[in-house]
């Protein structure tokens, strides 16, 4: 039995003033069975842990860097964010492959990086709208992943979430069905299964993509898909924790 996860991904959003509220809200607000994690930009981690400490809320970062530690300007390691206590760090939004250059291969790095400091990454793959139509969204995603499979090893998975993210979803408002969705989640689960059964078994793959809380208790209720990465309904706390009941 898969425990359901609902990430918000706040994405450069927030003030120390407006999230403090959001904060308390999620924290206070919280209950039933699935897990909940924020996603917060990196300024903010040290207030997301100091209100989030010792809650059944976790806490992540959006990004994370491929490298240890070093002469890379403006880059945040993955350690960094284990000493923040972060859980979860994101790897490969599609506003990081598509506005910020992160490869597969980065991606990979990325991904790797977060694992070898403790956290849990969240990889974050999806179809372009173009790629739906030319009706090749198994091969994107399959590629997407099988470029972390071959860096990282299927074993990695036991220890990291997948979240599926169809790029034409993500903030338009337009949600893949239940059925479009199920669909792409069950071929990753079967990709998955091709190398081990019972990482295939235990893994967690999220939907994201206009997540909200009147569409996501039948988003969470196929069989495959196991909570959500929630982007805008994350800034409103009605909103999430709504979403979150639904899991
Ligand atoms: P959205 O974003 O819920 O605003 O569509 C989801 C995401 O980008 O993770």
């Amino acid at each position: 039995m898969r425990t359901k996860l609902v990430a918000g991904n706040w994405k450069m959003h927030g003030s120390l003033a407006t999230n403090l509220g959001l904060l308390h809200a999620v924290r206070d607000g919280v209950k039933g069975p699935a897990e909940v994690a924020v996603c917060v930009p990196y300024p903010y981690l040290a207030q997301a842990r100091a209100v989030l400490d010792g809650s059944g809320v976790a806490w992540g970062a959006q990004d994370v860097s491929e490298h240890a530690q070093g002469a890379w300007t403006g880059e945040v390691s993955a350690a960094m964010l284990a000493d923040f206590g972060c859980r979860y760090a994101l790897v490969g939004h599609s506003e990081r492959r598509s506005f910020f250059g992160d490869t597969d291969a980065v991606v990979a790095a990325k991904f790797a990086a977060a694992l070898k400091a403790g956290l849990t990454p969240v990889l974050c793959v999806g179809e372009s709208l173009a790629e739906r139509e030319a009706g090749v969204t198994g091969e994107v995603v399959t590629r997407q992943i099988d470029a972390v499979l071959a860096n990282s090893g299927v074993a990695a998975f036991a220890n990291a979430v997948v979240a599926y993210e169809p790029v034409w979803a993500i903030g338009t408002g337009r949600t893949a069905s239940p059925a479009q969705a199920q669909e792409v989640h069950a071929l990753i689960r079967a990709r998955f299964a091709r190398d081990s059964a019972d990482v295939a078994a235990g893994l967690r793959i999220l939907y994201g993509g206009s997540v909200k809380a009147n569409n996501a208790a039948e988003l969470f209720g196929q069989i495959d898909i196991d909570g959500g990465l929630i982007g805008g309904a994350s800034l409103v706390a009605a909103d999430f924790l709504a979403i979150c009941s639904a899991a």
